[in-house]
């Protein structure tokens, strides 16, 4: 039989979903005793918020003297949470043995962590451990911006059978300055939902932010992006936690996040918005179409150009015209109020685009290939 393809995926199946009631995953970063995690099981079901209670058991430190996680003895602590609070638990597994131990301890979903999903032969490992055990599994993005691997994890665990799969978004690895702990990179999960419409995509903000007082911005982008539902750190003392303190929120706290939240529909039956949205895409077709044209214009003057240098044997990078287009390029841009981030990165793909053009003239080829 042929594989299966991301394609396939059916959305993630939960109590709620019917009703396109957004998917929340609480709990804390680390189970860290019994008592801590069945009151923080009990406080955030009082929330009637939450639909699955998440807890890390096995910790992927970055440094060695850091908590590691309580290991095994956790196991039955999350199943008495669970019978506590009535809401089904999940837990990171990073390798075959983890897998086997929460499919003995009866854990009801399983995620694999940023630091797992970079490494094929791991989730391989994972896979195999999985096989024949419809149990979901959620994958997080690898720490770094890749969306194929993402996409591999997302394979590899779909070809050992499990049907119940969802992506969640945590944010990348960087380098250089940003007030986030992984940088959102909104275009890599928003590639992922392009390319495989149905898979679930669950935002995690309190490892994007790694502080509190981002979580609630970035949980509304993930709604105002289609996204279908959000993991977040919560503790009773959050500021006493073992692992990611600034980032977890009390119970309450979450409850009180999520309550602010403007939930949006991917669609409204609504006729009058129905014909409002329908006549501004218009316009906004009209101007594309435009641009479009504008475009082909400049790039047969660049054509133009590339032959006039060329006659003239004179270089196609021009350093002081190409800071003169950046300067007052910008300077208009910003008359308008379009970023200096867009159109410098727009003059940056006309450039590049405008010395291709000049290349393929100079060298006389007729290729318009790459
Ligand atoms: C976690 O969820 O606590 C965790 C370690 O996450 P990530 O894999 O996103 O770093
Ligand atoms: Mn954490």
């Amino acid at each position: 039989m042929a594989n299966p393809s991301l394609n396939d995926i059916t959305p993630f199946n939960y109590p709620g979903s019917k009703d396109n009631q957004p998917l929340l995953i609480s709990g804390p970063c680390s189970v860290e005793s019994e008592a801590q995690y069945v009151e923080t099981a009990l406080r955030l079901a009082k929330t009637g918020k939450v639909h699955w209670l998440r807890g890390g058991i096995w910790k992927p430190r970055t440094r060695p003297d850091a908590f590691e996680g309580v290991g095994e003895k956790g196991l039955p602590w999350m199943i008495k949470a669970r019978e506590a609070s009535g809401l089904p638990v999940m837990t990171e597994v990073a390798n075959a043995k983890q897998v086997e131990l929460c499919l003995n301890h009866g854990i009801d979903a399983l995620w694999i962590g940023a630091r797992t999903t970079v490494n094929p032969f791991t989730v391989q490992e994972i896979a195999d451990a999985v096989r024949g055990v419809d149990i979901p599994v959620f994958i997080k993005n690898p720490v770094n911006p890749d969306l194929a691997l993402w996409l591999g994890a997302l394979e590899r665990i779909q070809r050992a059978g499990i049907t119940q799969i969802a992506a969640i978004h945590r944010g990348f690895s960087h380098v250089g300055d940003s007030i986030y702990r992984n940088k959102p990179m909104w275009e890599i999960p928003i590639a992922l939902r392009t390319a495989y419409p149905n898979i679930s995509l669950i935002c995690d903000p309190s490892h994007i932010c790694g502080r509190r007082d981002l979580l609630q911005n970035v949980a509304q982008k993930a709604m105002d992006l289609g996204f279908n539902g959000w993991m977040i750190e919560s503790h009773i003392n959050p500021d006493a936690a073992l692992s990611d303190a600034a980032q977890q929120i009390t119970p309450e706290a979450l409850d009180a996040l999520i309550e602010a939240i403007e939930v949006r529909q991917m669609r409204s039956d609504d006729m009058t918005f129905a014909h409002q949205l329908q006549s501004l895409r218009s316009r906004i077709d009209k101007v594309d179409e435009e641009i479009i044209h504008l475009l082909g214009k400049r790039m047969h003057i660049t054509e133009e150009l590339g032959q006039f240098k060329k006659e003239e044997s004179v270089t196609i990078f021009q350093i002081d015209r190409w800071k003169e287009i950046l300067e007052s390029r910008t300077l208009l841009a910003e008359q308008v109020g379009l970023s200096k981030e867009f159109i410098t990165k727009y003059l940056e793909q006309l450039h590049k685009e405008s010395i291709r053009t000049q290349t393929r003239v100079m060298n006389n080829t007729q290729s318009k290939a790459k």
